[in-house]
């Protein structure tokens, strides 16, 4: 089903902005840098040693990620990248190896879409590991031969605790599908110190943990560089909503701007789709699927969303164009240019 909105040529990021209640539980709100972005942890209802408790487990798990799962950290990923850049095995302890297999999933799931092997494009179009503008496009015919040797998670052999690869091409980057995975890591270390309701916010992309004052948390979606909803949504307790967006990382190259996915078809980024939230009670299938639905675009939006399984999926093309699953259309509520939030 397709639904054209009226408007927004922009898009979007989400912003949890939760609804007032007259008796509220005491509220904690936490904030600060991981993963290059902003984190906010709000805690509802919790005491204050829960609180400290479960914001100092979260920093420490977040710390450890950010370096053993980022491909351009000095960590555990790094020297597994470097050994599959030789073609040499090397061992692969959980948590990143469920990391990977989970990548590989996805990557099935979604044709090929979502494609965690492709850290390698992401230094040949200057985007990690930071983005450098540049005068003129990558090589084609390096472009090509990456591509051509269809370097994966899946085209990794494993045995036991031992992975293997073939092609040298193969750099892992699990980036379209970390935040998610930590959302539900995050959702485990409330419950064990005991918080039964809160939002893990990273970067836009959030998880609701129970229920917000005794009801369904509010989330706005903005259209960046405002704070203005575009639409609403109410999120059940355990749903994630993750959003993928071609503004949120960028080259500039010749004056033109060149997003930070990529199609793995192609080995060029997406430039038909400017962004994709995906609302899911599985944060690593929603953050997995919000990046194939934006490389897939609005001609591939239908089957993407039923080969991975989503109920609710909305997607805004180059052109503004809207594209929501049914259910999705159903659930939310756009905002009118008066900013009136209409219920549908
Ligand atoms: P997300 O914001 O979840 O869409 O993730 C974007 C990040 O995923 C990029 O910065 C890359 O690190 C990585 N990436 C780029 N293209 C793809 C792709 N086709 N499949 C999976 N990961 C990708
Ligand atoms: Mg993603």
């Amino acid at each position: 089903m397709q639904l054209k909105a009226s408007w927004p040529r922009f898009l979007i990021l989400a912003a949890a902005l939760v609804a007032a209640c007259d008796s509220r539980p005491p509220v904690t709100r936490h904030q600060f840098h991981a993963f290059g972005t902003i984190v906010t942890l709000s805690f509802y209802g919790a005491d204050a040693s829960q609180s400290a408790a479960a914001l100092a487990e979260l920093r420490a798990v977040y710390d450890e990620v950010g370096l053993d799962w980022y491909p351009w950290a000095d960590g555990e990923l790094r020297s597994i990248n470097e050994a599959f850049a030789v073609s040499e095995c090397t061992s692969v302890q959980p948590p990143l190896a469920g990391l990977i297999e989970l990548s590989a999933l996805h990557e099935q799931l979604s044709g090929g879409r979502f494609n965690a092997g492709l850290g390698r494009l992401s230094e040949i179009w200057g985007l990690q590991p930071v983005p450098v503008d540049r005068a003129s496009l990558p090589d084609a015919a390096v472009i090509g031969e990456l591509i051509d040797s269809a370097p994966s998670a899946s085209a990794l052999r494993r045995d036991g605790a031992s992975w293997c690869s073939d092609n040298p091409h193969i750099m892992i980057d699990p980036g379209g599908i970390a935040k998610g995975v930590v959302l539900t890591i995050s959702a485990g270390v409330l419950g064990q110190h005991g918080i039964e309701s809160g939002i893990i916010n990273i970067g836009g992309d959030l998880l609701v943990v129970g229920t917000v004052n005794g009801r369904e948390a509010s989330i706005g979606i903005r259209s960046p560089g405002s704070d203005t909803p575009i639409a609403g949504l109410d999120v059940r307790p355990g749903e994630a909503v993750v959003t993928s967006g071609n503004y949120e990382r960028f080259v500039e190259i010749d004056g033109r701007r060149y997003t930070h996915i990529f199609d793995p078809r192609t080995g060029y980024p997406v430039d038909h789709t400017v962004s994709v939230t995906v609302v899911d009670s599985d944060p690593a299938l929603a953050d997995a699927a919000a990046t194939a639905l934006l490389v897939g675009g609005p001609g591939e939006f239908e089957a993407v969303a039923a080969s991975m399984g989503l109920t609710y999926a909305l997607l805004i093309d180059a052109q503004g164009d809207a594209r929501l699953t049914p259910a999705m259309a159903e659930r939310l509520h756009w905002v009118d240019s008066s900013g009136i939030v209409e219920q549908q």
